[in-house]
């Protein structure tokens, strides 16, 4: 049996293109939901649209732009009629510069994309909502960067800690109006995030090995994270909002001052 309340619905996931994004399109897909398929990345989203086993619909669009944002949306209504669930997951790391070396533009950037453009994407979907007379769910993608702190990857967790803020405001507001708002906060999941050129300065270099520090001692799969997304936004999670739910093979419940046991 699959996740009741997904099956029949429409869902819109940003940064669909690749990663986590790709693999939520994939598990809705696979749920039964239509799925719209957003990503700045006009070949990655037609791929994985033509790829899902139920009708899709790729949408170029940069969340981080208004205009785009609204684009989105509309396209989504125009093929589908209606905007049941929303994955706003696209992101990307930003600079690894240590803190006197960001330019003031890196910062902007990184909020731009991981903050703004979640905020765009949840104004959206509220007032597609109200048109739609209430109802509907949405799930952020937050990260363990947004519940701890670093000495590097500033704007990135700086953002991330703002997603957790939107996801709890929004939640408090769509509670009486039937819309839940929930965030997923990966751990270390390889993917292209870390790849990107700031990446390389050493974020890629020795991820399974950072990864190994989880109490699971391993890094993720973009479908563990999926599945957990899936879950929040079908109504197996009806009393659930306003939670963000790690997933990340525990790291975020060890103590950093006292991580392991001596037999460790
Ligand atoms: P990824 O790079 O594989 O996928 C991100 C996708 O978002 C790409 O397809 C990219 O083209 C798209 N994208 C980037 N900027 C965009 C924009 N402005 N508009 C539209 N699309 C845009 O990375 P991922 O790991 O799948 O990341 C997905 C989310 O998960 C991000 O929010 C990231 O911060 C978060 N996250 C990832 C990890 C991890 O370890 N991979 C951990 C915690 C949180």
């Amino acid at each position: 049996m699959g996740l009741a309340g997904i099956a029949g619905k429409v869902a819109l996931v940003t940064g669909a293109g690749s990663g986590i994004g790709a693999a939520t399109a994939r598990r809705l897909a696979a749920e039964g939901a239509r799925v719209v398929v957003v990503d700045r990345d006009a070949d990655a989203a037609e791929r994985v649209a033509s790829s899902l086993p139920t009708e899709a619909l790729p949408v170029t669009a940069d969340v981080a732009l208004e205009q785009d944002v609204e684009r989105y949306a509309a396209a989504a209504v125009e093929r589908f009629g209606r905007l049941d669930l929303h994955h706003l997951n696209a992101g990307i790391a930003g600079t690894l510069a240590p803190l006197p070396e960001i330019e003031a533009d890196e910062f902007d950037l990184v909020l731009a994309v991981n903050l703004r453009g979640v905020f765009l994407g949840l104004r959206a979907a509220f007032r597609r909502f109200a048109v739609q007379g209430g109802g509907g769910a949405i799930v952020t993608t937050a990260s363990i960067a947004g519940l701890r702190g670093a000495g590097d990857l500033l704007p990135y967790h700086t953002s991330k800690h703002g997603v957790i803020g939107l996801t709890r405001g929004a939640a408090v507001y769509g509670g009486p109006l039937g819309v839940r708002v929930n965030a997923v906060a990966p751990g270390i999941v390889p993917t292209g995030l870390l790849s990107q050129p700031a990446g390389e300065v050493r974020g890629a270099q020795g991820l399974e090995q950072r990864a190994r520090v989880a109490p699971l001692l391993r890094a993720g799969t973009p479908d563990e994270i999926a599945a957990v997304v899936a879950f929040l936004l079908s109504d197996e999670a009806s009393f659930l909002t306003g939670e963000v739910v790690s997933v990340d093979g525990g790291a975020a419940a060890l103590n950093p001052v006292r991580p392991r046991t001596e037999a460790d």
